[in-house]
């Protein structure tokens, strides 16, 4: 499985056209990554998810070299989980500005298909990786392998959400009393129910951390 469902796309035309805060983008990035982290897949519908821009080409290394790429340009951003983005923060390893990856050390753009080339999803929610580059990425980029137990519950709280959506949308074209009606809406309900005991899960796993 891939780690994101859908790949992200970022507009040819931002909304807004922010000089100095890049914040502004962050309506735009939500709906372009598909409300999901563009680096770990997490959906940014969990409230103690909390959600950032980051800059795929580090802020500090573009104002180090005197870049030409401004800190609001959107083709360099990226909607991110906070734990991703603290975790990536300023790394470039090859220090060129044009040099996503060297040597297996480095980045892809989340938004080139090539990024799903070298990371997985298991079968339990974790992510592992297919390629070296993908190897230094889970466990020295975005640390996957010490926040897996994290990563795994939000994937199931995620799956979960997206159950009970697809139950409420097929509820929505049956009469209220019909037998399908409450098939549908006892099923809902046992995912319900599991994604509450999921969600004091995780949430003792942050208050833990
Ligand atoms: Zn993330």
């Amino acid at each position: 499985m891939k780690v994101r469902d859908l790949l992200p796309q970022r507009r040819s035309t931002p909304t807004k056209n922010p000089t100095v805060d890049w914040s502004k983008h962050k309506d735009d990035l939500k709906v372009d990554f598909h409300h999901h982290c563009a680096y770990c897949g997490s959906y940014d519908g969990f409230r103690h998810t909390y959600f950032e821009v980051d800059h795929f080409i580090p802020k500090d290394f573009l104002k180090k070299i005197g870049s030409t790429i401004g800190l609001c340009q959107y083709d360099n951003l990226v909607y991110s989980c906070k734990f991703c983005n603290n975790n990536k923060s300023s790394l470039w390893p090859s220090q060129i500005e044009s040099v996503f990856n060297l040597n297996n050390e480095g980045f892809v753009d989340p938004c080139n298909i090539e990024y799903d080339t070298h990371l997985k999803r298991t079968k339990d929610g974790g992510i592992m990786w297919n390629t070296p580059l993908g190897k230094w990425k889970a466990t020295v980029a975005f640390k996957f392998d010490e926040r897996a137990n994290a990563i795994k519950l939000l994937w199931e709280l995620n799956q979960r959400r997206k159950l009970v959506m697809a139950f409420a949308n097929e509820m929505k074209k049956r009469d209220k009393d019909s037998p399908e009606y409450a098939g549908l809406m006892n099923h809902a309900g046992k995912i319900s129910f599991e994604y509450v005991l999921l969600h004091n899960e995780l949430m003792d796993y942050y208050n833990n951390l």
